[in-house]
């Protein structure tokens, strides 16, 4: 689904991704761990095009991202992204919020976009707040419409960005509960977060990045057992 070769990335003269060889098959679960400043946010912005890379080669479902390329939105419409801070548009209804990318882009009419999104916020256990504002909600909460909201444009691969960690404690689970249940159905998914059990339980591989490059990657129970790299060691470390 996602391939990148050699990718290269510089702000000015900062190097924030350095060769990095990525391979995503439909349906792995792909956790990214790694000290603030790694590189990860850029690593999934990367994906769907919300920041350009400089040199080497990105493909998304055939599709090769470069600076002329046309479809955008197209590469936009396959990879769903979830952020930290929900990133819910304010001034819309949650049901709103969940149709307006639909209908924008002709995917679907407006009704069939309210059915849609009707299904997927049953899906994250929220059908009843469809007609509330975002600022009426709990964070766990607006962070399941953004979920929903991402569903709704019928992604092949969800990307998240520490999902979890603007919420409470107590917010936190039914979140990741929600990943847990998309990724049972076999969703493709790419996931920065710290959120070490979330890992273990899900993924098939996770990936430590450190200084823009990917220092180690290997399946959760080896990753952890035994980390290869004295950078991925100290790293652990400091989150236990
Ligand atoms: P965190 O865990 O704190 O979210 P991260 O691993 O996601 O960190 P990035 O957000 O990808 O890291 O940033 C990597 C580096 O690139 C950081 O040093 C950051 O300061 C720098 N950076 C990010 N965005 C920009 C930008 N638009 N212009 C210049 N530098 C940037
Ligand atoms: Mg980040």
């Amino acid at each position: 689904v996602i391939r990148m070769v050699g990718v290269q990335k510089w702000y000015g003269d900062f190097q924030v991704l350095r060769d990095i060889d990525l391979e995503v098959q439909r349906g792995e679960r792909i956790v990214i761990c790694g000290p603030s400043g790694s590189g990860k946010s850029t690593l999934l912005r990367c994906i769907n095009r919300l920041e350009e890379h400089q040199q080497g080669q990105i493909v998304v479902n055939r599709a090769e991202l470069t600076a002329d390329m046309r479809r955008i939105d197209a590469v936009r419409r396959d990879v769903g992204m979830v952020f930290q801070h929900f990133n819910l548009f304010p001034h819309l209804t949650i049901l709103e919020n969940c149709t307006l990318a639909p209908v924008w882009s002709k995917k679907y009419t407006p009704k069939e976009a309210k059915e849609v999104a009707m299904s997927y916020l049953e899906r994250v256990r929220i059908p009843e707040q469809a007609n509330k504002y975002p600022s009426q909600l709990s964070g766990g909460q607006q962070q399941r419409v953004a979920i929903a909201r991402a569903l709704c444009m019928g992604p092949k691969v969800m990307l998240f960005d520490e999902p979890t960690s603007a919420l409470d404690p107590e917010m936190v689970k039914e979140v990741l509960d929600t990943m847990v249940s998309l990724a049972d159905d076999g969703m493709t998914m790419l996931s920065v977060t710290h959120e070490m059990n979330f890992a273990r339980q899900v993924a098939n591989r996770v990936i430590f990045m450190d200084q823009g490059a990917i220092v180690e990657q290997a399946a959760p129970q080896e990753f952890f057992a035994n980390p290869k790299h004295e950078r991925t060691r100290l790293f652990l470390s400091q989150l236990l």
